[in-house]
C-alpha cells in the first residue's frame, strides 16, 4: 500500500504521518530527511546535494528522483508513506513509472482540507516552553496553558518561535498552493485522491483516513 500526503503547512501532516506509520507499518519517506541524509555521504551525489542545499537552491527533480530510486533499491518495506514528494507533475509521472516497474502504484492520496484562517490561528498562537519544549497554543482552548505564558508541566517560560508568524506562513502557504494544485488535478484524474477534513482533532482526522483505508 502506497500513500501520499498533501497538506498545507501546520495542517497536522506530521502527526498523521506518525499515527499512520505506527498503525499500518508504513515506510515514512520524507524527501527532506532523505536528502539531508544523502548529503552527508562522501560521494559525488552527496556532495552535489550538499552544495545545492547550502546555496539555498531547490534540489533538482532528477536528483530527488535518483535519491528516491536509490532508497527504494535498499529498503525492505515497500509500503510507502510519501511526504513532500512528488513535488510536481514531472516527479509524479516519474514516480508512477518507478512504481510500475515494481508492479506497484499509488493507492491513496490524502488531501488535507483546512481554512487558511484556521492555519494562521494555529501558527500565530503556538508557544513553546523554553525549559522542557512542551508545545501550547494560546488560540486553541484545549491547548492553552493554565497560567498565561507559563508551562503547566515545569513552570518554565513560554515563547513564540521566530518563524511562527503570518508573513512566513503566507510565503509557505502560497508555495504550497502553487505546487499542489496541479498535483490535485493529476491524482483526481487517476481517481485516487481523497479529501480529509483536517480542521478537527487529530483523532477525528485519523478516523477519516481509517475509514477510507477500510480498517477500524
Ligand atoms: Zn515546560
Amino acid at each position: 500500500m502506497n500513500i501520499i500526503l498533501l497538506a498545507p503547512p501546520a495542517a497536522g501532516k506530521g502527526t498523521q504521518a506518525e499515527i499512520l506509520t505506527d498503525n499500518y507499518h508504513l515506510n515514512h519517506i520524507s524527501t527532506g530527511d532523505l536528502l539531508r541524509s544523502v548529503s552527508k555521504e562522501e560521494n559525488d551525489l552527496g556532495r552535489n546535494i550538499k552544495q545545492m542545499m547550502e546555496s539555498g537552491s531547490l534540489v533538482s527533480d532528477d536528483i530527488v528522483l535518483e535519491v528516491f530510486n536509490h532508497y527504494l533499491e535498499h529498503t525492505d518495506n515497500m509500503n510507502l508513506l510519501l511526504d513532500g514528494f512528488p513535488r510536481n507533475i514531472y516527479q509524479a509521472e516519474k514516480l508512477d513509472e518507478i512504481l510500475k516497474e515494481k508492479n506497484s502504484q499509488i493507492d491513496y492520496v490524502f488531501l488535507f482540507n483546512i481554512s487558511k484562517e484556521m492555519l494562521v490561528d494555529r501558527i500565530t498562537g503556538r508557544r513553546l516552553c523554553e525549559s522542557c519544549g512542551k508545545v501550547y497554543n494560546v488560540n486553541i482552548d484545549p491547548l492553552k496553558p493554565k497560567i498565561e505564558s507559563t508551562c503547566d508541566k515545569c513552570g518554565g517560560k513560554l515563547y513564540a518561535r521566530k518563524d511562527d508568524n503570518e508573513e512566513t506562513f503566507n510565503i509557505r502557504y502560497n508555495e504550497y498552493q502553487t505546487q499542489t494544485s496541479p498535483l490535485i488535478t493529476y491524482y483526481q484524474n487517476k481517481g485516487n485522491l481523497y479529501e480529509i477534513d483536517s480542521s478537527v482533532s487529530k483523532e477525528d482526522t485519523f478516523r477519516q483516513i481509517e475509514e477510507i483505508l477500510g480498517k477500524r
